[in-house]
């Protein structure tokens, strides 16, 4: 037996026993005639203690030990003289009677500690020592927990856990697909899947009317900070169901996984339209942690000989509560702030009201005192308060406002760790024009199916009447993330085929691409929808942290590399040739 308790279980209870430890050394210290080493693994520390009357075979063991070495530590259990209250095994210590060396180690690149002093690319070469740390191991222990929470919710649910494929074809999720070259086919490619969708379907139509599966999904995607070419997705159907199921069905999930999980107790989910998000957040993911709702004020603003509110196309902007004291140099900051090309904006407009009822604005120039007072009663502003605004294109000018909304409601402390505020967006559009392409995109995917009261729309071939046809989806945001979204799907053969031409498909292309679903709804499929949860931001948002990559055990860098492994990397030219792949030219 390699270990008879682990290195964070042992108490003052213990005193006395002989036990037998493994791990690896996290310290060692020298204090006059002791040696004191700090045992880890994944339970805990522990601490050795080798005095002058320790064995000579022990007492030379611990003088060849270094950082990381693999030990087992054998020895009685007693009270420590000076303790550590700050870790669960600090009364004790054991004082060692065996040591053995079972594994050396080299000097590691960096200290395995909470607080290392590694940086992010040397940590992420050796991720396999990163993870011994405390903050990776309890991230990961995070993870597993709500993998199982989930698990046996929706277990006891009757949902079934059903895998579905990674060689696939593509399924369009709005990304790009990773392809896999076959051998066995010259000339001929899988796909990895953006997502189970269509596999999901096909199980409803199969009969199996509730699934789940904790879903890796690969999507090809541009480079974006924490964006993750491979993620894992809580992946859900159902069949014979309507929204008001799966909002019942999921909300209840969530709710479980917060308070088992975190100890908290959502509240009600509240509903929102996207159109009333778009209006009073300037996004469909509203943080609603706060209120700080946006205001049109075009009508307002236009035609007083202000051209920049004149020849805007949406002009609007947010309340800022007690903020009429920010100085010159705070809102020449903001400004700047707002002209950053994250933001986008090309200016900040702003009115103060001063204690005295009197209003101070950066637009005085063009607006009367009466005309600025209309523009504070639209916020129902208060003296001290402080009004920001912007013009622009209607799009990213509400754009702008939401990341404007964000910004000043971190600066006040509007949005505190700890609190969860989440929300139901519904209705959202079916389609999206590319105004490039010429097209209609599929806001969510091409499955959803529209709004029964939208049918009629729907069948029309106009550009307008497409454009106002409303989904029957939604998304689950909580704080300003969205952690999940889905559909009820279309199960109609003839509406699906309607969306694939509505999309641009010709009936050649969605009969090569889609024949299989299109075939499958021909045969008895069942009314049916699901959503999908994105697990590592899940995990991140329990975690409290703004990064997916610490919950995942080998994730890839910003640059969609992965440094351990050193992928993605060149294979051999006979690889290539044997997949009937054109020898890339090397590059220099
Ligand atoms: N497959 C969708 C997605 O990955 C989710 C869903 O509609 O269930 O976003």
């Amino acid at each position: 037996m390699y270990r008879t308790h682990t290195c964070g279980e042992l108490r003052l209870a213990d005193a006395g026993q002989t036990v037998t430890l493994a791990g690896w050394v996290q310290r060692i210290r020298k204090l006059g005639g002791m040696t004191f080493i700090d045992l880890r693994d994944r339970y805990g520390l522990t601490q050795l203690a080798v005095d002058e009357e320790a064995p000579a075979a022990v007492r030379s063991a611990a003088g060849r030990l270094g950082r990381e070495f693999v030990v087992q530590a054998t020895g009685a259990v007693v009270e420590r003289t000076s303790k550590n209250a700050k870790i669960p095994t600090g009364e004790v210590e054991i004082r060692l009677a065996q040591l053995a060396v079972l594994n050396a180690a080299e000097v590691p690149p960096f200290t395995i500690e909470d607080e290392s002093d590694g940086g992010e690319e040397l940590r992420a070469k050796y991720r396999y020592l990163d993870l011994r740390r405390n903050p990776l191991r309890r991230a990961l222990a995070l993870r597993h927990r709500v993998a199982q929470e989930a698990r046996g919710f929706l277990d006891a649910q009757g949902f079934w856990e059903i895998e579905t494929p990674f060689l696939i074809k593509s399924t369009p999720e709005g990304a790009r697909d990773f392809v896999v070259p076959s051998r066995v086919h010259p000339g001929e490619f899988y796909a990895l899947p953006q997502s189970p969708q269509t596999f999901k379907q096909l199980l409803m139509v199969a009969g199996y009317d509730r699934y789940f599966q904790i879903a890796r999904c690969f999507r090809d995607e541009d480079l974006r900070a924490d964006r993750q070419p491979e993620f894992t997705q809580i992946d859900c159907e159902m069949a014979f169901v309507e929204r008001e199921d799966i909002l019942r069905t999921f909300g209840g999930l969530m709710r479980h996984l917060f308070r088992e999980v975190l100890g908290v107790a959502l509240a009600d989910i509240p509903r929102m339209t996207y159109a009333e998000a778009m209006r009073d957040y300037g996004c469909d993911k509203p943080d609603a942690r706060f209120d700080m709702r946006l205001r049109e004020l075009t009508a307002l603003m236009q035609g007083r000989g202000f051209a920049v509110a004149d020849g805007a196309q949406y002009l609007g902007g947010l309340c800022a509560k007690g903020c009429a004291a920010y100085t010159r140099k705070q809102l020449d900051e903001l400004t700047d702030w707002v002209k950053r090309p994250q933001v986008g904006a090309k200016g900040l407009m702003y009115a103060r009201l001063g204690e005295d009822g009197g209003i101070k604005s950066s637009v005085d120039k063009f607006y009367a005192p009466d005309a600025l007072r209309a523009v504070a009663g639209a916020f129902g502003a208060q003296p001290g308060d402080l009004i920001l605004m912007l013009a622009g294109g209607r799009r990213q000018t509400l754009a702008a406002l939401s990341e404007l909304r964000l910004e000043v409601g971190s600066r006040l402390g509007l949005r505190p760790k700890g609190v969860f505020a989440p929300l139901w967006v519904v209705d959202f559009p079916l389609l999206e024009w590319d105004d490039e392409a010429q097209r209609f995109y599929a806001m969510h995917h091409p499955f959803t199916s529209p709004q029964p009261e939208d049918r009629e729309k729907f069948a029309s071939s106009r550009r307008e009447d497409l454009a106002q046809v409303r989904a029957n989806a939604y998304d689950f945001v909580v704080n300003g993330v969205e952690l999940g979204g889905g559909s009820i799907r279309i199960h109609d053969a003839g509406v699906q085929q309607q969306m694939f031409s509505v999309l641009g498909f010709t009936r050649e292309e969605a009969e090569r691409k889609f024949g299989f679903l299109l075939n499958a709804f021909k045969y008895g499929a069942p009314p049916h929808g699901g959503i999908a949860f994105g697990f590592d931001r899940l995990c991140a948002m329990f975690g409290g942290a703004d990064s997916i990559r610490d919950y995942i055990a080998f994730p890839k860098n910003n640059a969609a590399r992965d440094v351990m492994i050193d992928s993605p990397s060149r294979v051999d030219e006979g690889q290539l040739r044997e997949l009937a792949i054109a020898v890339a030219e090397r590059k220099k």
